[in-house]
């Protein structure tokens, strides 16, 4: 079953907590163990598994990857998007969690984040449920 989580973005960089979004398609599935794939078909953008009870976390990644790769620099690519391409290949575009009692199993301090590093856009994430 394929279903895709409309995602929109509201900062030039931003991770957004998808985690309940995400549990309640696999709530309306109906499946109550398998796998859940999650892709973003985006080259700007990316999505990763860390912390959401303290948005301290979320701030202190954003902030180390634009230092890490900061928006202007020495990049070939002539649409002026280099540092946001640079950080979707460094954070991956998909993850896979496991689904058990009709709920995503992750750990208690664990959020999804769809990370934008282009935005703000309107984005889109594949979700295979098997
Ligand atoms: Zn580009």
């Amino acid at each position: 079953m394929l279903k895709i989580l409309n995602v929109k973005s509201k900062h030039r960089t931003e991770l957004i907590d998808i985690t309940a979004e995400i549990n309640q398609i696999i709530k309306e599935s109906g499946i109550k163990s398998g796998v859940c794939y999650l892709y973003v078909p985006h080259t700007t953008a990316g999505i990763t598994i860390n912390e959401g009870a303290d948005p301290s976390v979320k701030r202190d990644i954003i902030t180390t990857l634009n230092r890490l790769i900061p928006f202007e620099g020495n990049y070939h690519h002539t649409e002026g998007n280099s540092a946001a391409h640079i950080k979707s290949s460094i954070v991956g575009v998909s993850v896979t969690i496991l689904i058990e009692e009709g709920r995503l199993l992750m750990g208690t301090w664990q959020s999804i984040f769809f990370c934008e590093f282009d935005g703000p856009r309107s984005r889109k994430v594949f979700l295979k449920i098997i």
